[in-house]
């Protein structure tokens, strides 16, 4: 009778020779071959661009629900700073819906307050030096709302984290719209950042990551759901620390119905493989690294 550990041994010796190898992804590497329904899966706009940038992040987060680690705040994280500042503009925003006339005078007014009560609901942390730093952050969001492309004068904001569930591209999908203003030509649509750089999308058919999948998706959610009968004329990402425009997104329908459509046979086929972009930007801030065994191997496959 063979030995049970060399037989074990040997099937795992198998795997990672062929993991290695040159050979396409297969069930060890996300093409895991069990369906998922098409009709179950409700999509966030991330996770769809997560999908897009490497089928096994999405994979290893939804369906394996690999969590995080999660760590206590002891000092301001990129993450929490995002909150706070999404939260502070939320309430102050909300303040001043439908105001087209003095608008920023009356958000200046309110953020002091603003922030405080966000500090509140989201749970901040004791910090050290708090009061001081929170007149950092308090005079960074100050200058967000004097800039010029903030709420530039005749706009007026309509709403404000404003949750949505609908279809798209026969896609459930689901989501929250920071910011939408009424501006002569039609609606806006804002999505604030707290980072310089607009976010990365789905790979192209470059395979690079500038599809973005957020504010088309945001765009037709509105207009279908939303706000029926509204058109949108712009869609944008806002940056709240450089206080400036990022990019202002179109998108492209014919790569958006193809990405949808990419995303129904995936599903069908249970078809996962860890694949990145060529340039590896999706790895940057990927947490599934150790699990996925990226590296040199990838240049291989
Ligand atoms: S580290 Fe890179 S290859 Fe691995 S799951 Fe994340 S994005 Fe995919």
């Amino acid at each position: 009778m063979e030995d049970p550990v060399i037989q074990s041994a040997y099937q795992a010796w198998r795997v990672e020779v062929r993991r290695e190898s040159g050979a396409l992804p297969d069930e060890y590497d996300g093409v895991v071959g069990l369906p998922l329904s098409v009709a179950k899966q409700k999509f966030s706009p991330s996770q769809l661009t997560n999908l897009g940038q490497c089928p096994f992040k999405w994979f290893a987060d939804r369906v394996l629900r690999l969590a995080e680690l999660t760590e206590a705040e002891t000092e301001l994280s990129m993450s929490l700073r995002g909150r706070l500042y999404h939260r502070c503009l939320d309430i102050a925003c909300k303040l001043v819906v439908g105001l087209n006339y003095e608008t920023k005078e009356e958000l200046l007014n309110y953020l002091h307050g603003a922030f405080l009560e966000a500090e509140q609901k989201e749970n901040l942390p004791t910090l050290p030096a708090w009061g001081a730093r929170r007149q950092e952050h308090l005079t960074t969001l100050r200058q967000t709302i004097l800039a010029p492309d903030f709420l530039s004068e005749g706009l007026s904001v309509l709403t404000t984290e404003r949750r949505f569930e609908g279809e798209w591209y026969g896609l459930r999908v689901t989501g929250v719209i920071d910011r939408v203003d009424r501006t002569p030509d039609g609606l806006a649509i804002i999505d604030y950042k707290t980072s310089s750089q607009p976010p990365k999308g789905a790979k192209d058919i470059d395979d690079k990551l500038k599809l973005d999948i957020q504010l088309p998706l945001y765009k037709q959610l509105a207009e279908t759901v939303l706000f029926p009968g509204e058109k949108v004329a712009l869609a944008y990402y806002y940056s709240l620390t450089k206080g400036k425009i990022l990019k202002k997104v179109d998108g492209d329908e014919e790569a958006l119905a193809q990405f949808a459509n990419n995303v129904k046979v995936r599903l069908q086929t249970g078809q996962f493989p860890v694949q990145p972009d060529g340039d590896r930007e999706a790895c940057r801030y990927c947490p599934y690294d150790l699990v996925c065994r990226a590296g040199s191997r990838l240049n291989r496959k």
